[in-house]
């Protein structure tokens, strides 16, 4: 397998399937390499994968073969040199961070992001003494007076959860660069297929595969794509920390990209098509959803995402909390759990889960309703989603 492989000879959905694979006497899928070390005839023949580093098979920690066949398919995907495969997209993202910031060093970081980033940062200033400032997502003219000449990130997430503002990510890679900083993007609710962050000026590209990759919700899995020069000291700190994704599980994620493209275009269909209907149904007070002519950012999103506009939405429920809880207690085809991107359809409740901590007031500066319903659209047929949401809102 060489590098030269990675070239986009192909479409999207061909490169999906036939991206790079260990040849093995014509296998379509590449051979799981259940080996937690590899062995040698010669010393030299040691040295050389050890030189390799993540493309070698040395012992299992460092890299092994399913694994980097999976990245090099993940770098393909997203356009880029790198990819690093993690066990989840918590492993992910915290070893970004904690390969670009040491104690005393600062990141900006749009607000609200993902819960577990919080939670990362809270528990990198306590134990690290990382240093990190929130920055009102909706307000980008107030992030510039948040850069100190000790910053060395900004993470950035768009569209953001629940209400699925868009962020202009390319306004927001330039203003960290201008700052001398590494731009990361929490680009999992788009997809790598449906936006293309490194193009719009972004270093690293994080995912939860959990989500729209894997896409049958049922591994977790994490990944950040870039450059070598931003992911070498990522592989490194991967490997001190001991975070990689085993043979399994990389197998697994090479299984689900086959299908990626297929699968998100048919969940953002979905999503687009309810997010219409939706909005003529007299429960409904709002809908939010990027793909929206009458969504707030929706000139943004038709600039920078692809393929659709990601398979969440959400919908404000006349009556408040109560009433959408009774609304997401009678679906029966859209399921009530707290995921995105698979290919089940999902509804939860901002105020009882994901933002529950939040409280009523911090909800509302938020601009989060009570009466929010999330829905991740999944790929069943959209006349079966809707029939449900429809007996559901009564
Ligand atoms: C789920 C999710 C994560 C965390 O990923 P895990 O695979 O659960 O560790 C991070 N960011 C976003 C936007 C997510 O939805």
């Amino acid at each position: 397998m060489s590098h030269d492989s990675r070239r986009p000879a192909h479409a999207v959905e061909t490169n999906a399937v036939h991206g790079p694979h260990v040849e093995h006497r014509g296998a379509v899928s590449t051979p799981l390499v259940h080996s937690a070390t590899f062995t040698f005839e010669k010393l030299e023949d040691m040295v050389e994968q050890q030189r390799l580093d993540t493309a070698g098979s040395f012992y299992q920690r460092k890299g092994h073969p399913t694994i980097f066949a999976v990245e090099e398919r993940l770098a393909l995907l997203e356009g880029c040199e790198a990819a690093l495969l993690f066990p989840s997209g918590m492993a992910a993202i915290s070893t970004v961070f904690l390969t670009l910031l040491r104690t005393g060093e600062h990141l900006v970081c749009v607000d609200p992001c993902y819960g577990g980033t919080q939670a990362l940062l809270a528990w990198g200033r306590e134990h690290f003494g990382w240093d990190y400032t929130l920055v009102d997502a909706r307000k980008p003219d107030t992030w510039e007076s948040a850069f100190r000449p000790n910053t060395r990130v900004l993470h950035l997430e768009s569209p953001i959860n629940p209400t699925l503002a868009v962020l202009d990510v390319a306004a927001g890679a330039a203003l960290g660069k201008r700052h001398g900083c590494v731009v990361t993007i929490d680009n999992t609710i788009a997809s790598p297929l449906g936006q293309r962050p490194l193009e719009m000026g972004c270093d690293i590209s994080l995912y939860s595969a959990t989500k729209s990759i894997g896409g049958h919700s049922d591994l977790l899995a994490g990944a950040a794509m870039g450059s070598w020069q931003h992911l070498r000291a990522a592989a490194f700190t991967r490997m001190v920390f001991g975070p990689i994704a085993d043979p399994a599980m990389a197998w697994m994620i090479e299984r689900s990209l086959k299908t990626m493209p297929l699968r998100v275009r048919a969940g953002n269909a979905n999503a687009l098509e309810l997010a219409t209907r939706l909005t003529k149904h007299p429960k409904v007070a709002q809908v939010f959803y990027p793909g929206l002519p009458s969504h707030p950012t929706h000139a943004l999103a038709v600039k920078q995402m692809r393929e659709g506009f990601g398979p969440l939405l959400s919908f404000e429920v006349e009556g408040g909390a109560d009433a959408a809880l009774a609304v997401v207690d009678r679906l029966k085809v859209i399921k009530h759990g707290a995921s995105l991107g698979g290919v089940e359809s999902l509804a939860s409740l901002a105020a009882f889960t994901s933002h529950q901590i939040l409280g009523p007031e911090g909800r509302a500066r938020a601009g989060i309703p009570e009466g929010l319903v999330r829905v991740s659209a999944g790929v069943e047929h959209v006349d079966d989603l809707w029939a449900d949401l429809l007996q559901a809102l009564g």
